[in-house]
């Protein structure tokens, strides 16, 4: 099996070649998140994952299922249904949960995938394996407590805030310890580091050593976009360069396969990687779910 062979070949993320015949399609109802991370404008998608979009809408779990059922009609390819923000899935893991449930009883045929700061993965890891989850992405843009002070600004564990190294080495601690169930119960993790010079790039290799310990099977390094207005994105020299982003992705290939085809979609994206199609524009029946 390739190294990005991981899943029979039907997740478009997962299984390298697959991304030209299999869709997704993402899911937009995590609305809040529990860190903020210092290159993420809260207006846009969460850039862990999707690309500095702003979402079309938030959808309640019910119009979420009637959507992805509305795109599986429309998307024959569609083998992949997700929750990737433009919050923090998990953060308000009730509506994830429950739309996910609804999802795999409206379309067993799917595959289910997550994408989540792991901050409360502890708590919902052994839920996610039982509802069928079998892909959850992570994002893991540190391994030292001191680097994870640089990135984080502040960590909300269930009402405590913490900040600087507290609060990354709790995040750290949630990252680990939701890894290793997840992988433990056979689900296949992907880890999302962003990328950033002076920041976290001298220690991405260390990020895949580690994780690859953890039972992580892929790792995706994205390069860091500067938003405008974060701390961490007043000067767009901060944005790593395509071949800069290749060595990176060279050393820490050492330890775990490299995706290269990540394309930032968005929280609401539907149909083939990098066919820019959103869920709102997937042919549906007339007036059902009015808000997408
Ligand atoms: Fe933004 Fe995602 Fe970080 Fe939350 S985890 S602050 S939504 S980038
Ligand atoms: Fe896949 Fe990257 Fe798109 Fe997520 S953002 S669905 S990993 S291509």
């Amino acid at each position: 099996m390739s190294a990005l062979t991981l899943t029979g070949g039907r997740h478009p993320c997962f299984d390298e070649g697959a991304h030209h015949h299999f869709a997704r399609v993402h899911l937009p109802v995590a609305g809040f998140c529990n860190v903020q991370c210092g290159f993420c404008d809260r207006r846009y998608s969460c850039v862990n994952e999707s690309r500095p979009g702003v979402t079309a809408s938030l959808l309640s779990p019910e119009e979420a299922v009637e959507a992805a059922r509305a795109a599986a009609e429309a998307l024959p390819q569609l083998s992949v249904v997700g929750i990737a923000g433009p919050g923090d899935p998990l953060a308000d893991a009730e509506t994830t949960l429950h739309t996910l449930k609804g999802v795999r009883e409206a379309l067993p045929q799917c595959m289910l995938c997550l994408s989540t700061n792991g901050l409360t993965l502890p708590l919902f890891a052994d839920a996610l394996a039982a509802l069928g989850v079998g892909h959850v992405t992570v994002t893991v843009n540190a391994v030292r407590a001191d680097v994870g002070a640089r990135i984080y600004d502040w960590i909300d564990d269930t009402g405590l805030r913490l900040r600087g190294e507290d609060g990354a080495a709790l995040l750290l601690e949630r990252q680990q310890q939701g890894i290793r169930r997840l992988s433990h119960l056979g689900v296949v993790v992907k880890v999302n580091t962003v990328v950033m010079p002076g920041i976290n790039a001298a220690h991405v290799a260390d990020i895949a050593q580690t994780v690859s310990t953890w039972g992580a099977a892929l790792m995706n390094c994205i390069a860091h976009l500067p938003v405008a207005g974060t701390r961490l994105g007043a000067s767009p020299a901060s944005a790593p360069s395509t071949a800069y982003m290749e060595g990176i992705r060279k050393a820490a290939g050492r330890y775990l396969p490299q995706m290269r085809h990540c394309m930032r979609c968005r929280a609401d994206a539907a149909g083939l990687l990098g066919s820019k199609g959103i869920l709102r524009d997937v042919p549906k029946p007339a007036a059902c779910f009015a808000r997408i």
